[in-house]
């Protein structure tokens, strides 16, 4: 079913973290490469399906629909293996910009303003740690915090947040 999000002028570009955020599992230790699609599905090279959180497919969509812009900040040293499975998940039409390396997130989230032309105040964030969240504060970019993964109701908190902060 269709969810509701709501559509802020404000707010430009959506970014998301990877694990833990979009998916259920690390990619550089959890997964074994290769990847491959069968079907629906993709899975590694022992045969494990590859999982997402089942929400993310209909959040990427309807955020795209809305005509934001989606960005990925991942840390992972995985880079190829993370690039691999955006592209077998067939998430990458719905993704604009992505920074994917190791490092600390300010570098991600500076780099993605720059791709997006999106100032540091147009942007909300999704991480799964902690640490992300505050290094991400220190430059005013609205942050969640995420615990069991992305769904459209913690979607909608941080959308309310973002324009709580900003009356503030
Ligand atoms: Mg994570």
């Amino acid at each position: 079913m269709a969810q509701m999000i709501q559509k802020i002028d404000d707010l430009k570009l959506i970014v998301f973290d990877l694990d833990y955020t979009l998916w259920p599992f690390w990619v550089d230790t959890h997964v074994t490469p290769p990847f491959h699609r069968n079907g629906k599905y993709v899975y590694d090279v022992h045969g494990a399906l590859v999982k997402y959180y089942p929400e993310v497919p209909a959040i990427l969509e309807r955020l795209k629909s809305l005509g934001y812009m989606i960005g990925i900040a991942s840390r992972t040293s995985a880079i190829q293996e993370a690039n691999d499975l955006l592209q077998l998940l067939k998430w990458n039409h719905w993704i604009d910009y992505k920074q994917i390396y190791p490092g600390c997130k300010i570098q991600h989230l500076t780099q993605l303003s720059k791709q997006s032309g999106c100032q540091f105040d147009q942007i909300i964030f999704f991480d799964d740690e902690q640490r992300n969240i505050i290094d991400l504060k220190r430059i005013n970019v609205c942050s969640i915090l995420v615990n069991n993964g992305m769904t459209f109701k913690l979607l909608n908190e941080g959308i309310d947040k973002f324009i709580n902060d900003k009356a503030n």
